[in-house]
């Protein structure tokens, strides 16, 4: 349920707030985790990686090309100032929010560090390291207009770069219903990609994790995310890649040669898929380790993967599944737990 300003006060709307607040924890926690797993395999094919780490890949947080295990890249960076943006109560509507943040985002990876009159995220001189940018991202965020679906930018464009900052949709407060998550997702995306599979993947992850949030289980939520977005044209590559992830799990255990089958993840629709599926092969609380590696340890896009599924089950099963050790080492904790908490906020205060 949503809970607004006038809710407060019933035992029930607490716990529910409170249930949300752990979700959203989750969700933004596990993602970062995912992306820190995957950090220092990225660019790794799955052979490099057992060569590099053994047989069974990456099996804990360990040192990137970036510095000291657990540190996160430009998924989680984005992700942060997508919450940003849902947090500014600036009157402007929600599309020149978004830019604004991202274009906030775009100086952290082009200054070295914040100016002296910085607020927000802005003045977190953590996240002006560079960890590998999406092109489409920087590129987007630096043309002359503003991206839109009748006025594009990176116009065939669909790298996972919108998919994997789009999960703080599915938790704000601001957006009351499904419909509105997807709305905002897809306003989101397209300041950066043009390709209407970069917008409507990351609509579905949005939208997944809004059913999650509410209380829905893992398949029901896929399943509904694709019923909605099936709504929208040109959503079939969208679609068909999440019915091939649901279909790939009803064929057993989480499988490496399932997972490949469904792609790389540098694109918008595999790196859902793939994360989908392996939310969807481990779908227990206890599980949530052995789903972030997995989703890390192949050929593709691993820190991408590893953090939209850490989005999804951290959403299903909340902050309490997160492994505490990871959590303890993870690269903006503070930060990413306060912001989750501020979104699910009733009355959300001004974030800069
Ligand atoms: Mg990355």
């Amino acid at each position: 349920m949503r809970v607004t300003a006038a809710d407060i006060g019933s035992g029930p709307v607490i716990e529910s707030l409170q249930m949300c607040r752990t979700r959203a924890r989750g969700c933004l926690l596990a993602g970062a985790i995912g992306d820190a797993l995957g950090a220092p395999v990225e660019f790794d094919s799955h052979a490099r990686i057992r060569s590099r780490f053994g047989p069974a890949g990456v099996t804990d947080l360990v040192p990137s090309p970036y510095g000291p295990a657990g540190l996160v890249t430009d998924d989680t960076q984005m992700t942060l100032f997508t919450v940003e943006a849902l947090l500014d109560t600036d009157p402007a509507d929600l599309g020149d929010r978004l830019h604004a943040a991202y274009r906030r985002w775009l100086v952290t990876q082009e200054q070295p560090g914040p100016p002296s009159d910085a607020e927000g995220l802005a003045a977190e001189s953590w996240l002006y390291a560079v960890r590998a940018p999406g092109n489409a991202c920087l590129s987007g965020l630096r043309a002359p207009h503003r991206g839109a679906i009748a006025t594009p930018v990176n116009a065939g464009s669909k790298g996972c770069g919108t998919v994997m900052r789009s999960a703080p949709f599915g938790l704000s407060s601001q957006l009351p219903t499904p419909d509105a998550v997807a709305e905002a997702a897809i306003v989101g995306a397209c300041l950066t990609h043009g390709h209407p599979t970069a917008r409507l993947a990351a609509a579905a992850l949005a939208v997944i994790v809004r059913y999650l949030v509410d209380g829905r289980g893992l398949a029901e939520s896929v399943s509904a995310a694709i019923e909605l977005v099936s709504e929208h044209p040109d959503h079939e590559e969208t679609t068909a890649a999440l019915r091939g992830a649901v279909t790939a799990a009803d064929n057993g255990p989480a499988s490496a040669t399932q997972l490949h089958g469904l792609g790389e993840g540098w694109v918008a629709e595999e790196a859902l898929a793939m994360s989908v599926y392996a939310a969807l092969t481990h779908p227990e609380p206890h599980q949530l380790r052995a789903a972030l590696l997995f989703a890390v340890n192949h050929d593709g896009d691993s820190d991408s993967t590893g953090a939209i599924t850490g989005n999804l089950l951290g959403a299903l099963h909340g902050e309490g599944s997160v492994p505490p050790d990871w959590a303890a080492q993870v690269e903006g904790r503070d930060t990413i737990i306060d912001l989750a908490g501020r979104l699910v906020e009733p009355e959300p205060r001004s974030s800069r």
